[in-house]
């Protein structure tokens, strides 16, 4: 079965392009919403109050996803998608403990419960679970003479957050194009993107990798 979603504001479809840039490892579905395994399935057609995961998947286990646009994949496709807890999607990131609670995961789609065009139930087999300390470590680094913050971006300088080993940086122009940065300083003090979100529109781009400056 193929699964295409619909965008919430045009009411149609747009075409996603999921290239990687160079430098990158992976692309990967942000701002899915992860139900907590104890919660009954909710429907989409009543608007009822459903309790978000504040744990992080295992390899192995079975789980339910809210999706949204850019989400089209046929059944059985693995694919990749940020989990971070209910307490982060909705507030940010505040502590260095919240952004190592983080993580890429590797998904299998099995099926669709309901969907209504624009939002989507369905069911993903966890397959692998790479949390964000790990990318630096997971993937060949991959070096570039770029100062992070400009690579594949304009430069980024404003501060989300510091609090080591996580620096995070945006930059935005009012809000209709624009760019976030994760940035991890190991134990050597090298630093490492590992993640990075674009965005111009409706059309968003997340990519996931281990990208150091070349000394
Ligand atoms: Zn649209």
């Amino acid at each position: 079965m193929e699964l295409r979603l619909k965008c919430k504001a045009c009411k149609d479809y747009h075409d996603f392009d999921r290239r990687i840039p160079e430098g990158y490892a992976g692309w990967c579905y942000d701002n899915m919403e992860w139900l907590d395994p104890a919660e009954p399935l909710p429907s989409l057609t009543q608007d009822e109050y459903w309790q978000r995961s504040e744990t992080r998947p295992q390899i192995g286990e079975t789980w339910k996803l809210c999706v949204t646009r850019p989400f089209h994949e046929q059944t059985g496709n693995t694919f990749y998608v940020v989990y971070e807890s209910a307490y982060q999607f909705f507030n940010g990131y505040e502590k260095a403990e919240e952004v190592d609670s983080s993580a890429i995961v590797q998904c299998r789609f099995e099926r669709v419960f309901e969907t209504d065009e624009i939002t989507a139930w369905i069911e993903v087999t966890i397959l692998d679970v790479i949390p964000f300390r790990e990318l630096a470590s997971r993937f060949p680094a991959y070096e570039t003479c770029e100062p992070l913050g400009s690579f594949y971006s304009e430069p980024c300088r404003d501060t989300d957050l510091n609090a080591p080993p996580w620096k995070l940086i945006y930059f935005s122009t009012a809000g209709e194009y624009g760019s976030y940065k994760t940035i991890f300083t190991d134990e050597n003090g090298v630093k490492h993107l590992v993640l990075h979100s674009t965005f111009c529109g409706w059309s968003e781009n997340t990519y996931f990798g281990n990208i150091i400056q070349k000394s």
